[in-house]
């Protein structure tokens, strides 16, 4: 198919001059809304688009031409260079985001990744030699090849719902699948645009989108898949997990989590304010609707007081001037549910709100909020915030911290970690203590949110923040089997009969001595510290040149 030309789909979506409210109060008024602007999938529709592709991939094999890929996202490429106004618009309409986040932290980044991909398909595809083989199968060609899964779907959520879906498209397409795409019905304006977009450039024999709400996507749930990618909550991520396993079918999980901002004591005041900036920033981009988003903060108690003061002023003069509904710079909230529970952690918390607090149910605006003297057993703290709601503990003992997070929200999907001392953990035994003890899907130090962005850098959780990891070569990686294949001749038996019956003495040493690493002798000993850097140079001369005697021996002997 020919990709779009410029222009032509991004006068289907009007600019805005300012965000209008659509009506999102109850999961029903939310999918009555939705569907009024986003035209759902006819349930009976599903299995037939998706045996469609099952039997495309299976019958026609077009995506396992590198050509076909390559050109199918150049398509892609052009289709999103021609409607980025129109992406960031539909985002305003479907959420108020401002248009500024939506170009710098989905669009741009995306594109660059799809760029990334394209160059280095090619290099992708080639099958990576196998090493370390015994000296028996040296001469044989074995390898890895990386070869697609088949059907791959992948539901998306609301948040960033370009960057999210475009990145798990590419790099499924790239490795050779098919896509079943089920984007978010919370963004509809975003998701008829993208769905329209997609059916322009790409194939139908390729992907098919699903649009809806829950029946849409347990009826996608229903149909066999051979890899499935979610983002989304991890409640629902349990119900993919669970339906994808009477399959058996494979999953990659992209959820949530509470990601603390650790701020050490041995900060200068300049650098401070700094910190505080990246803290603010870090929850307060897209409203706080940000997987990675700092949660919380764990300030060290000399220097909490000082970094409070550098939050409040960062959003009350740098940020935020006009801290108000009407802030062009401030993305609102995606339903009045989560306004809702975002105005009920404000009205309860026992802390001190010392900038914010304001909720505009009307306009689905919460303040950017900062709660000074939170304890663990807070609202703030209770699950993650996903809103522009930051708490603020201080703590005395790193120990203790660390055992607090630990029993409470464990595997978070990233941690940062601000310190004014080196960055070497070898150096900075606070900054190792922390990054040890707590597991987690990435960690930044001094910085916030940035890993995401990198095209070629694997971005997952782990635990209960998710499992699986993509981007660039790890989306590839994450889309593809990697399959051992090994080349054999057939004019050798006389030199591989000795593992077929009967078995005597004299073929078992020599299939042992074969396939034995250092000639069956190690380097260390029962006792003591095993050798760090493996067996000495010398050892493995010896045991190698031991080895190939022994097989000799055997082999002739064996004749
Ligand atoms: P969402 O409500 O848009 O849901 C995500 C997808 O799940 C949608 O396509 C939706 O249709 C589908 N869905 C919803 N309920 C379902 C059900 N009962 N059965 C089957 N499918 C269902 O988005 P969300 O889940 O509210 O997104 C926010 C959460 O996602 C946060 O917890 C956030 O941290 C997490 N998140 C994680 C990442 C990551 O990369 N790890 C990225 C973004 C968001």
């Amino acid at each position: 198919m020919t990709p779009p030309s410029a222009n032509t789909l991004k006068d289907s979506v009007s600019s805005v001059e300012s965000f209008t409210k659509i009506d999102k109060a109850t999961p029903s008024a939310s999918t009555k809304a939705s569907e009024s602007i986003l035209k759902y999938t006819a349930l009976d529709d599903i299995p037939v688009g998706v045996k469609k592709l099952t039997d495309s991939f299976h019958k026609n094999g077009k995506t396992h031409s590198i050509q076909y890929r390559l050109n199918q996202l150049r398509n892609l490429y052009f289709v999103i260079k021609d409607n980025q106004d129109a992406i960031c618009d539909a985002l305003f309409k479907d959420f108020g985001r401002v248009p500024t986040e939506s170009q710098i932290l989905e669009i741009d980044g995306s594109l660059n990744e799809l760029v990334h991909t394209m160059a280095n398909l090619h290099n992708w595809l080639k099958p990576e030699p196998v090493k370390d083989l015994p000296i028996t199968l040296k001469s044989n060609p074995i390898y890895i090849e990386r070869i697609p899964y088949g059907v791959v779907l992948i539901i998306s959520p609301f948040n960033y719902p370009f960057f999210l879906s475009f990145s798990a498209i590419i790099g499924a397409i790239a490795a050779g699948n098919v896509v079943v795409f089920k984007p978010s019905e919370l963004t509809p304006h975003f998701s008829q645009l993208f769905t329209n977009l997609l059916s322009e450039a790409l194939d139908d024999d390729l992907l098919f989108t699903i649009n809806g709400s829950i029946p849409e996507t347990t009826k996608a749930l229903e149909q066999k898949y051979d890899k499935i990618m979610y983002t989304g909550n991890n409640a629902v991520g349990t119900i993919i997990a669970k339906k994808a396993a009477e399959t058996l079918t494979p999953v990659i999980l992209e959820l949530g989590g509470k990601s603390p901002a650790f701020v050490l004591d041995d900060l200068s005041e300049k650098e401070l304010t700094v910190v505080a900036r990246r803290i603010a920033w870090g929850r307060f981009t897209n409203a706080g609707q940000t997987c990675v988003a700092v949660d919380y903060v764990l300030a060290h108690d000399s220097i909490k007081e000082r970094l409070v003061r550098e939050i409040v002023k960062v959003v009350k003069e740098e940020f935020y001037p006009e801290l108000n509904k009407d802030n062009k710079d401030f993305t609102h909230i995606i339903h009045d549910r989560a306004v809702s529970n975002l105005s009920k952690i404000i009205k309860t918390t026992k802390g001190k709100i010392v900038v914010g607090g304001d909720v505009d149910e009307a306009s689905r605006y919460v303040a950017p909020t900062v709660v000074d003297n939170v304890d663990w057993d807070d609202s703030t703290m209770k699950g993650e915030i996903f809103g522009p709601i930051l708490p603020i503990l201080s703590y005395s003992s790193l120990d203790e911290a660390l055992s607090r997070l630990q029993s409470r929200h464990d595997t978070p999907l990233a941690q940062y970690i601000f310190t004014g001392g080196s960055t070497s953990r070898a150096k900075n035994p606070k900054l190792n203590k922390i990054s040890q003890q707590i597991r987690s899907g990435g960690a930044v130090i001094n910085d916030v949110l940035m890993h995401v962005a990198l095209t070629n850098a694997p971005f997952g959780g782990i635990g209960s923040s998710g499992s699986g990891s993509y981007h660039g070569w790890f989306s590839f990686r994450a889309f593809t089997h990697e399959r051992t294949t090994m080349e054999q001749k057939l004019w050798n038996d006389f030199v591989l009969k000795a593992r077929y019956p009967p078995f005597t003495e004299k073929n078992q040493k020599l299939v042992s001595a074969s396939q034995t690493d250092y000639n069956g002798k190690v380097w260390f000993d029962r006792q003591g510290d095993v050798r760090v850097k493996g067996p000495s140079g010398l050892f493995s001369t010896w045991t190698s040149v031991a080895g190939v005697a022994a097989l000799i021996y055997y082999f002739v002997g064996n004749l």
